[in-house]
């Protein structure tokens, strides 16, 4: 019978069906890090349960990491408990702790691929929403909470229910300024926030098996910002091609036989869809989020929604999104003033972004009065970024070039907003309070767009600034 890669793999890794109509399922790769592991290490010595399988397990800091100074002891007292304490659980449980003086440490869905770690055909947890980056990779990957952490920690399973699978084709090609990022807040927009509930997204469609694996990451990282549980594309010779002599990845004959197993782990040509949605790449514009969450967003050459455009269940949600951002429906994005750029996350914090990125900021500079940040999603994506001299360009430029980690995605370090500040962000998330500030605004966009914004000082198209308009 024809299966989608979703039921393929689930299969493949239940153990059995609960009496509650959950599936226990087997967790391949277990990725941690130091905010969601803690309280969940704890739960099992409460318990005096031990980790079952260390070496299906992996950690890294990210969230917390300074990107300035990262000696130790940091100077955030939390900061260093944080991390203290995921040193002493991954040491007494004997898992591999992947930290600031490895040169693999990074944000835990840009390191899991960079070093083969991810894999087509299997299941991947991570107690972080956007774990979800993984199924780039034909691996089916949950976002889990902590006590979902203390059930793989010590079984390696995770109960689940069924989900439905929505096949997302985009077709056609991407117009000149528009990137993975503006296909999957299309995506978002056009289907909700909330649409993807109770499914996995199957991303399909030339314009996606064109991508690269960076910017497939980019699609899928953000699958959670529409609803749904999973998102994923399935394998091709771009994944092999990725994959092949990454250090984590099986080597010599073992990744052939890996391969040929690979190719098995994608959806049938005849498999059977939940629903399917077709979506016309041509279409798609440079877009940049006005609101306060992702689905809340225009292409960069429209105006602002007004009360009378959407829906009456929508009002409010747009009324709340326009008074929190200090908008008026009707105005304009193009042209609002800025004041931080940030470059970075695990959606757009690989080396294809900040090269992207460098190609718009080349020779020019960030506006007076913007303040802008590069913040690399791995220290080896630093590393090679600084082979090309990217960091020159970026500093040259006046941006600042960071250490690897979280950052201002998420605002758990020094990287922080103030006040009402306006940030052009290259990260996936622009709920209220998110960038550090209880009021502070956040614009999602391209990395090319944000370093559009971070030279011009307020949101700009990039097609005209590229052709210098
Ligand atoms: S970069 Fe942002 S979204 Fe990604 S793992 Fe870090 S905090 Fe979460």
């Amino acid at each position: 019978m024809s299966q989608t890669l979703l039921q393929k793999v689930w299969n493949a890794h239940a153990v059995r069906r609960l009496p509650n109509g959950q599936t226990q399922l087997f967790v391949g790769l277990h990725l941690i890090h130091e905010v969601t592991s803690p309280q969940a290490f704890d739960m099992l010595r409460a318990r005096g349960w031990h980790v079952r399988y260390p070496e299906r397990t992996v950690a890294t800091v990210d969230h917390i990491v300074p990107t300035r100074d990262q000696r130790r002891p940091f100077l955030d007292v939390m900061a260093e408990d944080m991390l203290s304490a995921l040193e002493r659980n991954v040491r007494g449980a004997g898992i591999e702790m992947l930290d600031l003086s490895s040169g693999s440490q990074g944000i835990v869905h840009v390191i899991g691929p960079e070093l083969g770690l991810t894999q087509p055909g299997m299941t991947i947890a991570c107690g972080d929403s956007h774990t979800s980056t993984h199924g780039a990779f034909g691996a089916v990957a949950f976002g889990i909470g902590t006590s979902q952490v203390r059930d793989v920690l010590a079984s390696q399973c995770l109960a689940l229910d069924p989900l439905k699978v929505r096949r997302i084709d985009v077709r056609g090609r991407l117009g000149e300024g528009v990137y993975a990022k503006d296909v999957i807040l299309e995506i978002i927009r056009r289907l909700g926030v909330n649409g993807g509930v109770g499914y996995a997204y199957e991303y399909a469609g030339d314009a996606i098996e064109r991508m690269s694996m960076d910017e497939r990451m980019t699609i899928c990282n953000m699958s959670i910002e529409g609803g749904a549980r999973v998102g994923y594309i399935n394998p091709d010779d771009t994944t092999f091609d990725y994959l092949r002599g990454r250090r984590r990845a099986p080597q010599g004959e073992a990744f052939d036989r890996a391969v040929a197993w690979w190719r098995s782990m994608r959806s049938d040509a005849d498999a059977t869809y939940d629903d399917r949605v077709t979506i016309d790449a041509a279409a798609i514009r440079p877009t940049v989020t006005w609101g306060i969450n992702p689905g809340q967003s225009v292409y960069v050459d429209e105006r602002l929604p007004k009360s009378g455009d959407v829906e009456p269940a929508d009002r409010a949600a747009l009324d709340e999104a326009l008074v929190f951002m200090g908008w008026t429906g009707g105005a304009p994005i193009k042209g609002t003033k800025i004041d931080v750029a940030f470059l970075g996350s695990c959606t757009n914090g690989r080396l294809s972004d900040l090269r992207e990125a460098a190609r718009v900021v080349r020779g020019r500079h960030v506006a007076p009065h913007v303040r802008a940040m590069v913040v690399p999603g791995s220290q080896s994506v630093r590393m090679a970024a600084e082979r090309e001299g990217l960091d020159r360009v970026f500093t040259e430029a006046g941006f600042d070039w960071r250490g690897a980690g979280c950052s201002m995605c998420l605002a758990m370090n020094q990287d922080r907003l103030e006040g009402r500040e306006v940030c052009a962000s290259s990260s996936n998330r622009n709920f209220k309070g998110r960038q550090g500030s209880p009021t502070g605004r956040t614009l999602l966009m391209s990395p090319a767009m944000v370093a559009a914004a971070a030279v011009a000082g307020e949101v700009v198209d990039v097609r005209e600034l590229a052709n210098g308009r």
